[in-house]
């Protein structure tokens, strides 16, 4: 049987850029329109990047993972694709993934919670989580999602989004990682962007590039069992998530709990944030 090379792109929108605040995305805001037309660009450059690459692609599939999963413009996506898009999902920005896969990217990214300078830094839910720490290291999403892929032994080989998400992937993943600086922060909702066609370029070259090297990555992992601990942002929030099986609440707004591995730590993340929500 031909195995053919099947790429996953998971989509965040707080890193494409143009985008400085969640102001832009409201409704109502007359940026909407555009920055969802440059959100689907940038994944279409990283598309075209990983077709230029080889010619035995099977599936791609693009995973819409801000908010409620309604971001992208599946009529402007390079044909060819599957886009896994709405809400409620258990693996919610990596819904679908599993060892099927070659290759994992991360386009429109942002930095942890609590990073200074990087555009709307948070963790899952920038309404309930403070911090998330998995075996004593404070991790954000892209820690947490590449090490799903991780489970499955899916390399994370390619991330876009602003400087401060940069340093952070350089830090925890080191220097194989394809990295494409979108904008460079000043705060956390101002920045200075890029011009979308160089940053489309940029991706479109470097996508190419992670599909060529990717024998050479190795898939991310937490050693299990994972030990979580994650501190939300106020007590109604702990006490909305006290009652869930297995977490133990260690002060007002903090949990632990350990867990088998990754993909059940994943879950119980998803109900915790599900939870908070039903109080905000
Ligand atoms: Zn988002």
């Amino acid at each position: 049987m031909v195995k053919y090379f099947n790429a996953f792109i998971s989509f965040d929108m707080e890193g494409v850029g143009c985008l400085t605040s969640w102001q832009e995305l409201k409704k109502e805001s007359p940026s909407l329109a555009q920055i969802r037309e440059l959100a689907t660009e940038e994944v279409n450059a990283a598309i075209r990047g990983i077709k230029n690459a080889r010619q035995d692609i099977g599936e791609i599939i693009v995973c819409d993972s801000h908010a409620g999963g309604e971001n992208l413009l599946i009529d402007m996506l390079e044909t060819g694709i599957h886009l896994v898009k709405g809400t409620p999902r258990s693996y919610y920005m990596v819904e679908g993934i599993d060892q099927q896969f070659d290759i994992l990217f991360f386009i429109g990214y942002h930095a942890m919670i609590g990073t200074k300078g990087a555009g709307m830094d948070h963790s899952y839910s920038s309404s309930s989580i403070y911090n998330i720490k998995l075996n004593g290291k404070y991790v954000g999403e892209t820690e947490i999602n590449a090490a799903v892929a991780g489970h499955y032994k899916v390399p994370l080989a390619l991330v876009s989004g602003d400087d401060k998400l940069a340093k952070e992937v350089r830090k925890f993943f080191g220097q194989e990682i394809e990295v494409i600086i979108t904008k460079y922060g000043i705060s956390r909702f101002a920045a200075k962007c890029r011009h979308p066609h160089d940053i489309q370029q940029e991706i479109e070259k470097k996508a190419e590039l992670a599909v060529k090297k990717v024998k050479k990555l190795n898939p991310f992992i937490f050693r299990p069992p994972i030990n979580a601990e994650i501190e939300v942002i106020n007590t109604v929030i702990g006490d909305v998530i006290e009652p869930v099986p297995g977490l133990k609440r260690v002060s007002a707004r903090k949990v632990t709990f350990q867990t088998k591995n990754i993909i059940e730590f994943y879950r119980l993340l998803r109900v915790i944030c599900n939870l908070a929500y039903t109080v905000k």
